[in-house]
């Protein structure tokens, strides 16, 4: 950025700062668990977070976003379009809009119907493009939460070959929204259950390595339990003015 006032100069610092935090908790949990640091990948969360403050997050490092509105996404990647930012998209999707998503995502980590992926595979094919993707699994048996009943998994991506603008690299979940560690641990580990039963069943030339899973509040947990991705918003950009009940209806 040029000409920073300083005001945004002290913007750019908290976030280095709290992005530095992160980073080093990750590395411990990874030490902690015997794992490479560079096995797990950050992916900041942006969503409610102003495009002016995302270019200050940008000049702090984050050079991928996680966003969990298509229309939030959307905009902001117009308007920050010159930083050539890699956007996630991390929340569900509706049908009628994978075609926006085919245009500027460069991963989406949602995919929970064979309806979203089959338009969004036609979306891809007219962009001449790929998509990486996950496969969004309900770990906490929550009916407010979107993502397959762990016990549909198996069928589900056994139809995914159909679609070769689909990129598939692993598995996504929400943890139950608890305080109890252990029911926490729980959504982690039947997600590293599934995985493993993936790598047997999938069909060929589709792999599962990874694992996105743990947030502001629970990514170290994550990281013990094998998370390669984890989604961290709150704990790098502050507080956000809502409470989690007005981003998942139903929770909190
Ligand atoms: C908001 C969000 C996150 C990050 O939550 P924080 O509490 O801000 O870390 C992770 N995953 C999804 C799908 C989200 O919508």
């Amino acid at each position: 950025m040029e000409q920073e006032t300083p005001q945004q100069d002290e913007q750019l610092n908290e976030i280095k700062k709290n992005l530095a935090t992160v980073r080093a908790n990750i590395d411990a949990a990874c030490e902690k668990a015997g794992r490479e640091p560079s096995s797990v990948r950050l992916l900041p969360v942006t969503k409610t977070v102003s495009a002016e403050r995302l270019r200050i997050a940008h000049a702090a490092g984050c050079l991928e976003m996680g966003e969990n509105k298509i229309q939030e996404a959307r905009e902001k990647s117009e308007v920050l379009s010159d930083l050539g930012i890699k956007w996630s998209v991390i929340g569900h999707l509706q049908t009628n809009k994978a075609k926006y998503l085919a245009r500027f995502a460069n991963e989406f980590q949602a995919l929970d119907s064979l309806k979203v992926a089959a338009e969004l595979d036609k979306r891809l094919q007219n962009e001449g493009r790929a998509l990486d993707v996950f496969v969004q699994v309900n770990s906490s048996d929550e009916a407010s939460k979107f993502g397959l009943p762990p016990e549909e998994v198996c069928d589900f991506v056994k139809q995914l070959p159909n679609y070769s603008s689909l990129r598939i690299k692993g598995l996504m979940t929400l943890a139950i929204f608890s305080t109890d560690h252990d029911r926490v641990r729980e959504c982690f580990v039947k997600m590293r259950n599934i995985q493993e039963m993936l790598r047997q069943e999938a069909p060929d030339g589709l792999s599962f390595d990874e694992l996105s899973m743990g947030m502001s509040g629970d990514y170290e947990l994550a990281i013990a339990e094998g998370a390669t991705v984890v989604r961290v918003g709150q704990a790098i950009f502050g507080k956000r003015p809502l409470p989690d009940s007005h981003y998942w209806p139903g929770v909190g």
